[in-house]
């Protein structure tokens, strides 16, 4: 049995108050599930993590900590750029790499996201990796063959890397479902999670990797999304910036 992952992503949204208030609603609507049901991650802009950090450790809150994104690099002459290392050392236990949005408006490709993927491996940081094609590809019905040409790169580096068995989760998110409102149905995306587990299973086991879904997930349509058998969690953009919301999707 996976642990159900909950992870929102503020992108360049929020503020310190904002971390706060989510810091207050975890405190004050005690959700029903518990560390050992769920895990509960919340990705803020990478300048609040530090603050964020203490705010959980002294309430010792549900909530732990993502980063958006991580370099490429370890370290040296790249200026703007966060080292997987300098996220570990703030207590930040999961990344995202590749999402749709590094992917598309900062061109990163297949590499840079396996990259990043290593990187925090080596960190001891728990990467989330998203996939999803965009709305082209599942009209001509070929969103299955555009999933598994963006697997393949990170399925051969777990392989090659010896990373079997390693904690990590595969975020599937379609992009047309992404920001607008317009969810993937429960079938759909069951069928898509159970795709990208036998394509990983080609090179290292699966049992213990946790698939999420990302694309317009709310409180309303998290149940049935959740009810599915590879649906092991969601990734949250919008929803997960309302405090309120966000512990109701934790407790789903
Ligand atoms: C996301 O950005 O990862 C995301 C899934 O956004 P939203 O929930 O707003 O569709």
């Amino acid at each position: 049995m996976r642990k159900r992952l909950i992870a929102g992503n503020w992108k360049l949204n929020g503020d310190w108050s904002l971390c706060q208030q989510f810091i207050a609603a975890f405190a004050a609507e005690k959700p029903a599930k518990q560390q050992a049901d769920v895990d509960v991650i919340v990705c803020p802009p990478a300048v609040y993590l530090a603050r964020f950090a203490e705010l959980i450790q002294s309430e010792s809150s549900l909530l732990q900590l993502g980063a958006q994104d991580v370099s490429t690099e370890k370290q040296g002459a790249y200026t703007g750029e966060i080292a997987a290392t300098m996220l570990s050392e703030l207590a930040v236990g999961y990344g995202i790499a590749g999402h749709s949005e590094r992917r598309h408006r900062f061109a990163e490709t297949d590499q840079q996201v396996v990259n990043k993927m290593l990187n925090l491996f080596a960190a001891n940081v728990t990467p989330i990796v998203c996939v999803g094609e965009p709305i082209e590809q599942r009209e001509a019905g070929k969103a299955e063959d555009f999933i598994e040409s963006q697997l393949i790169p990170v399925a051969t580096a777990l392989a090659e890397q010896g990373l079997n068995g390693r904690p990590m989760a595969i975020a599937y998110e379609p992009i047309w479902a992404v920001g607008t409102g317009k969810s993937a149905t429960p079938e759909q995306a069951q069928s898509m999670h159970a795709y990208i587990r036998s394509v990983i299973a080609r090179f290292i086991d699966t049992d213990e990797l946790r698939v999420i879904y990302g694309g317009s997930v709310t409180p309303d349509n998290a149940t049935a999304l959740m009810a599915m058998p590879d649906i092991d969690g969601a990734l949250i953009g919008g929803a997960s910036l309302d405090p309120k919301q966000f512990v109701a999707l934790a407790n789903v």
